[in-house]
This record gives structure tokens, C-alpha cells and sequence, in this order.
């Protein structure tokens, strides 16, 4: 027979790919060399586990089944048949195998197959590999982004990492670098906040941590960039609706993230539910080709969202049948398809009548295969059940998670109250839907063992024994809270010394029907939901002193509160620890030091609400009512006091191709050690283009002793001072910049300097 040389060896050598001795490259080719097309394109398909096929056999009637067509079951495909299908080599990928028996038995199927390709198992593990029961949760993204800590952040990652291994998992969809600027949309919890840099800078960290240097340990696992782009400012902020904006907004604001999370390695993108300007993100050629191929040289594979392709077919009508849909997409640049039959089918069969190359499918099928190597799967695609008990929940892990949380918590307001005395208040009643609840947890988590949990309740106890904590329970439906309870509240808060309310939001996808927040949970307001706003004032008006603490996932609008208890909290969603970290801070043996990375409006009518908005967005203020927000962008109060002063730069003019280094010094002046996070902010005071008014530009969290006193250094380059001209040509324009150094973007927490660019 005649030798086909591939890539330097022969394809007679039909088990040169599984020799873990050759390079991945001569690895690929051997094995695509002796791929059928179906195999080909079974490697760019993605099937959802079986046990979750299974729920949904075990509670859709094929009716149902039938009309939740769109949520990706259908009636003609069956659990049983994804068994069948593995065997043959017919699936590349699952998502969400959520637990080690399964994904090891799934994994042995495809070792029954012709060629024994291992399967990339994918799961949303975005703090924390939390959709598997025994995982450590850490506070959801927006909490980690509160703690402007990149290197804590990649530490979760990393040790996320290592228990996605220990349930047989290597693909997390994570992070999500979406520029949220949206708090009706539900998913701001799974987001970094408002800030590009900030988002950035935090999906590098989290990319970094997966996939350490390459991704080519068995510690670590691949990242996915999602989801590209503009998802998180839907109109009306409806999950999925239409992204209208300038190719500009889209440069300056949603685009820097992801290009960051390329340049940082990032080797899979997922690609946005919604349209972009008029064309499906899943269909979109000048995303997938031009943007992220040619302009950031993206060298892994894109995977689209759950049943988005098909979506192009049933909901954006571009494309006439489910095939066109396919094809659309695959044209386009898509790499796999995540969940649902008739993509093969489809695929194959326009490979076969010409409509795509099997070039085309080749370099998809490549790049999924480089991943598979490189991850050492084809050297052992399971993973041992007792070294998976000893990594997971593991005393490291666990203190990594109460060390996030603590760093995560925000103190927006304290008139005096904070740190608790306890000798003052013996007598505490704490209260509200998410005093004693697993929702402390987030989004994408399931319920945990109870003893992996500590709730707010319990946290309380734990940091303070002495004292007497009385409690009335309201269960975790936030929206059907009754009114008679609610009195009860009143005369039990009037007994204690003080009332800890503990309320806010419901991410915790078990509870469809009672979330409030989350995933295709997103609201026409944002109060806090249900009765809990009359609980408080209830509690707060028979006179005690009262603390609000928010568990919840978006910005909420808690005017009336927060001008009127004496202390507010911010706590997001803080994960297994949760509850020890907030009753450390409440008590004193913690100083709050997270910030936030969204600005928290008054009320709905003010969004869009973010820092870094135009002049002339706020050239008028409202009619009625307080215009600024609520609490402002990168503001967090601690029980010490920061001072700011001698605010320097090394020189005064640079030429648009020179650094500069801006210093400041920040001194303890007040009675507690603490941690503070430095906020450098920019702004071009003229320029060809119109700029928001402050950009953050670069951030440093420190520690202070009582009374220290350190010199803080940014080095401010080019690239920071850079932005899209009038010409949409990228680079940095003469003239003046004002500098800003302080603890939050608020004006009056903000030092200013000016800083020349002439040539
Ligand atoms: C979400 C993705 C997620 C996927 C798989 C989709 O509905 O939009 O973010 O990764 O489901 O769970």
C-alpha cells in the first residue's frame, strides 16, 4: 500500500497517536488521518449528562418534552441512546457528568469505540465546581471581583481546577468576562462587574488558574471565555434579547475583556445567546473569523451556548431549517456544538452535497483533539474515586474559600454600630429569608452537605457564643412571604438589643419557581423582592438598632434602607463559608475591605448606571429625585481610616510613546489594621472622540498596620492612555490627562493630578 506522510509520519503507524512520547501535532494528524467523516464531526459534538437527561425523561411527558424543545430535550432522543452513541464514537463531549461514577462510565464507553478518543467533559464551574455535590464554593464572581485581588481569584481558580479533575471534569465554562452594566439582566452575579480592566483582569486571573501554563498538567483544565459578546446588555435586559451597539462600545467596552482572556491563552470562547447589531453572535462571521481570528489570533475552538444554534432556525429567523442553522454557524466559525441532536446529521450531510469542506471540519476537529492530548486524556481519561475524596472540600481549599469570602464582603454603610459590641447587644434576633439558607451558596451550585455549609446563623454562633441569638425562619420563597409573619417579626426584634435582618436574592437553580436571580431570571425592577423591604422597615421601626445584610446576585435598589438602618452590608453570594466571613465582620475579628465592581443605582429608572459614563449623561439631573447613584463604583468602607496624600508623578509631560509612574501615600489613620484597595482612574480631559469621565485604570489592594504608612507606585503606560480617535484609529492623542488616585471613583475620594502627552 502507498504511505501517506502526514505531518512527518506515516498513517500506516495507525497507533502513533497514542503514544504519549510524540508531539501533540504528529499526534493530531495521525489520528485525523484515520478518522470517517462521522467520526470527524462527532468530536465537535457535545451531549448534556445522563443523569440530566434522565430528570428530565423521568419528569417531561413527551408533550412537555415536546414543548421544551427550545431548553434542548427532545422526545426522540433518550439517555440510552447517548450510551450507544458513545460507544460508537459518535459524541466528543459531554457537559455537566456531574458526578465521578458517571463521568468514568461514560469515559469507558468511549473506550469502547473504533478509536478510543477519551471525551472532554464540560461543566459551568464558576466558583468553585459547584454543580457537584462535596465541591467547595467560593463567592460568585461578582463577590471575587469585589475583593480586587487577581492572585486570590486565581488561587480559587486553581484550586477549582483540581477538583473539577477529582469529578472528571476538564472544560469550565468559565469566566464569564461580560461587561455587566445591567442589573435587571440576571446574571450580573456571574460577571466581574461594570469595569473592562477590572473584568479583565479577573478572567485572566480565573484563565490563568484553570489552565495553568498550558493546560498540560493533570491539575489543570481548559477555560472558556464567554460568552461573546454583548449578552449583558440585552435590551430591557431580558437574558438573550438583541445587543445594539457601536462597533465603538463594543471596542472600548466589551471587547477588551475578551481579548485579554485570548492573550492570556484562553482556549475556548462560547459564543452569546443574542444577536449582535442584526446577526445571531452564533452566526456571526466578523466575530468568529475577523475579530477573534485574524484581528487577536485566537488559536483554540469556539462552543456554542445551549441550543443557540438552533435558536438562529426557531427564534432569530435567519436561518429556513435547522440544517441551514448548522451550517450558518459552522461557516461562520463555530467548533462544537453544545447539546442536541441533528447536528451531525446536518453536518455530515453538507460535507457530503458540497456546502462545507472537510477542511473545514478538520481544523474544528484539530483543535479539539490538540485539547484532548494536551490534557493527557488519551493516557487516562478517568480519575480515581479515593484520591477524588481527598481533594475534594479539602482543609486548604476550605480556607482559601473563608479567606475569599472575607476579602469579598463590602460595609456600605455603618453609623457607629460596627464592629458589634458584645457586651451591648446579648440579646440578638436574626431574621429574613437568607439567615440560615444554602442560598448564601449562588448561582450555579447545587444544595451541599449541610455540615459543608456555614449559614449566616450559624456564623453568628460560632464567632460569638456568649451571645443570645433569637430567630424566626422564612424560608428561602422570597416572593410569598407572609404579611402575619412579618409581625411576628416586629415583636420579637422589640425583645433583642439589636436585629441582624439577613435578606436580598434567590440564585439556586433548584429552586425555578421561587429564584429571583440568575440565569433567564431577570427583572423589571430591582427592589428587593417580595415582603422583605416591609420586614425591614417592620423590624426597624419598633426601634431597635437593625443590620441589613444582602445575600444576593445583582445590584439591588435599597435606598429606603440604606438610608435608614444602622448598618448595610454587602455580602453577594459567598459560598460555603459564607456565614463565618460576615459574622467575622459584623464582630470585628475581620475588617471589611471588598469594594464594589458595579455601582448599585437608587432605583431602575437610573439605568443604565455605571461610573464611566459619558459627561452628558448626567448633564441634567432627574426632575425628582436624588440623580447619583446609590453607592458608586470601587466604594467599600473599612472600621480604620485610610489617608491619602502627596500625590506625585515622575514627570509632568511625556512624550504618547513614554510611561510614567504616578505614586501616592496611603496612611492607617485609624484604630484597626486593615486592607485597602487603591484605585487609579483616568481621564482624557480633551479629545477627537468623546471619553467617559473616569477610567479605571489600574488597582493595587494593601495591607496597613495601626498608624503605617506606605508609598503606592502605578506605572501608567501608552496602552492605558490609548482609545479609539474620531478615525476609529487606536493610539494616544495629545493633550492633558487628569490623574486619579483614591479609595472609590467617587469625586471626593479621589486625589488629581495633570499629566502632559506632547511629541
Ligand atoms: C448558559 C451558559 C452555560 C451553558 C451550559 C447556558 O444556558 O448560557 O453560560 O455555560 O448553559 O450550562
Amino acid at each position: 500500500a502507498a504511505l501517506i506522510t502526514v505531518a512527518g509520519c506515516s498513517t500506516d503507524d495507525k497507533d502513533l497517536y497514542k503514544s504519549a512520547g510524540q508531539p501533540v501535532e504528529k499526534r493530531v494528524e495521525n489520528l485525523l488521518s484515520q478518522m470517517t467523516l462521522e467520526e470527524k464531526v462527532a468530536q465537535m459534538c457535545q451531549y448534556v449528562g445522563l443523569k440530566h437527561m434522565q430528570i428530565a425523561e423521568k419528569n417531561m411527558t413527551v408533550k412537555e418534552l415536546k414543548k421544551n424543545h427550545a431548553q434542548g430535550f427532545y422526545p426522540g432522543l433518550h439517555s440510552s441512546d447517548l450510551v450507544h452513541m458513545v460507544e460508537e464514537g459518535m459524541i466528543g463531549s459531554f457537559l455537566h457528568a456531574t458526578d465521578l461514577k458517571e463521568a468514568n462510565y461514560l469515559q469507558s464507553l468511549a473506550q469502547k469505540s473504533r478509536l478510543k478518543i477519551p471525551l472532554l467533559m464540560g461543566i459551568d464551574a464558576i466558583h468553585g465546581n459547584g454543580q457537584c455535590v462535596g465541591a467547595t464554593i467560593y463567592p460568585t464572581p461578582i463577590g471575587q471581583a469585589s475583593t480586587f485581588d487577581p492572585a486570590l481569584v486565581e488561587q480559587v481558580s486553581k484550586e477549582t481546577a483540581l477538583e473539577m479533575r477529582a469529578m472528571g471534569s476538564h472544560w469550565s465554562f468559565t469566566p464569564n468576562v461580560e461587561v455587566a452594566r445591567d442589573p435587571r439582566w440576571g446574571r450580573v452575579g456571574e460577571t466581574f462587574g461594570e469595569d473592562p480592566f477590572l473584568v479583565s483582569k479577573m478572567g485572566v486571573a480565573t484563565i490563568k488558574g484553570l489552565q495553568g501554563e498550558n493546560f498540560d498538567t493533570p491539575e489543570n483544565v481548559l477555560a472558556c471565555a464567554k460568552h461573546f459578546v454583548g449578552g449583558s446588555q440585552p435590551v430591557n435586559g431580558i437574558n438573550g434579547a438583541p445587543f445594539d451597539g457601536s462597533e465603538r462600545t463594543l471596542r472600548e467596552i466589551f471587547f477588551p475583556p475578551f481579548k485579554a482572556c485570548v492573550e492570556a491563552g484562553a482556549y475556548t470562547i462560547m459564543t452569546a445567546h443574542n444577536e449582535v447589531n442584526g446577526i445571531p453572535a452564533h452566526g456571526n462571521k466578523w466575530l468568529m473569523q475577523d475579530i477573534l481570528s485574524k484581528e487577536w489570533n485566537f488559536k483554540g475552538f469556539i462552543v456554542s451556548d445551549w441550543m443557540d444554534i438552533e435558536r438562529m432556525h426557531d427564534y432569530h429567523s435567519v436561518a429556513e431549517s435547522m440544517d441551514d442553522a448548522f451550517i450558518m454557524s459552522v461557516s461562520a466559525g463555530m467548533d462544537m456544538h453544545m447539546h442536541g441532536p441533528g447536528f451531525m446529521e446536518g453536518i455530515v450531510k453538507a460535507v457530503r452535497e458540497g456546502k462545507l469542506s472537510e477542511k473545514r471540519i478538520n481544523e474544528s476537529v484539530r483543535k479539539i483533539l490538540t485539547a484532548k492530548f494536551k490534557l493527557g486524556l488519551f493516557e487516562n481519561p478517568y480519575y480515581d474515586e479515593v484520591k477524588s475524596k481527598e481533594v475534594l472540600f479539602n482543609p486548604s481549599h476550605q480556607k482559601t474559600a473563608l479567606d475569599i469570602a472575607r476579602k469579598s464582603i463590602v460595609l456600605l454603610k455603618n453609623d457607629n454600630i460596627l464592629p458589634l459590641t458584645e457586651s451591648k447587644y446579648k440579646k440578638v434576633f436574626v431574621t429574613g429569608p437568607n439567615a440560615d439558607t444554602h442560598v448564601i451558596l449562588g448561582d450555579w451550585a447545587v444544595p451541599q452537605p449541610r455540615e459543608n455549609i456555614v449559614t449566616v446563623l450559624d456564623g453568628l454562633k460560632r464567632i460569638s457564643p456568649e451571645t443570645q441569638f433569637t430567630t424566626l425562619e422564612f424560608g428561602w420563597n422570597l416572593r410569598t412571604m407572609k404579611p402575619e409573619k412579618i409581625k411576628q417579626a416586629g415583636v420579637m426584634a422589640k425583645q433583642a438589643d439589636l436585629a441582624i435582618v439577613v435578606v436580598g436574592e434567590n440564585s439556586m437553580r433548584e429552586h425555578w419557581g421561587e429564584k429571583t436571580c440568575g440565569e433567564n431570571t431577570d427583572r423589571m425592577d430591582i427592589n428587593l423582592p417580595g415582603l422583605q423591604q416591609e420586614l425591614v422597615e417592620t423590624i426597624y421601626n419598633t426601634g431597635v438598632p437593625t443590620i441589613v445584610v444582602l445575600i444576593n446576585g445583582r445590584p439591588l435598589g435599597v435606598e429606603w434602607i440604606a438610608g435608614n438602618v444602622q448598618a448595610l452590608v454587602e455580602a453577594w453570594e459567598p459560598g460555603s463559608f459564607g456565614g463565618q466571613a460576615i459574622a467575622e465582620i459584623l464582630y470585628g475579628k475581620v475588617n471589611p475591605s471588598g469594594k464594589l465592581p458595579v455601582t448599585i443605582p437608587r432605583n431602575v429608572g437610573q439605568i443604565q448606571c455605571v461610573y464611566n459614563h459619558k459627561y452628558t449623561t448626567k448633564w441634567f439631573p432627574y426632575a425628582i429625585g436624588n440623580s447619583g447613584p446609590l453607592y458608586p463604583f470601587g466604594y467599600g468602607l473599612s472600621y480604620t481610616t485610610f489617608k491619602y496624600e502627596n500625590l506625585k508623578i515622575e514627570k509632568e509631560q511625556v512624550t504618547s510613546k513614554e510611561s510614567v509612574t504616578a505614586s501616592i501615600d496611603v496612611v492607617n489613620a485609624g484604630q484597626f489594621d486593615g486592607e485597602e484597595i487603591i484605585q487609579l482612574y483616568i481621564r482624557d480631559d480633551y479629545s477627537s472622540a468623546t471619553r467617559p469621565v473616569k477610567e479605571l485604570k489600574d488597582f493595587s489592594r494593601i495591607s496597613l498596620k495601626k498608624g503605617e504608612r506606605k508609598t503606592i507606585s502605578f506605572r501608567l503606560t501608552p496602552e492605558q492612555l490609548a482609545f479609539y480617535n474620531a478615525d476609529m484609529e487606536y493610539g494616544v492623542e495629545e493633550g492633558t490627562f487628569t490623574l486619579m488616585i483614591g479609595s472609590s471613583s467617587r469625586d471626593e475620594d479621589l486625589q488629581k493630578i495633570t499629566l502632559k502627552v506632547k511629541n
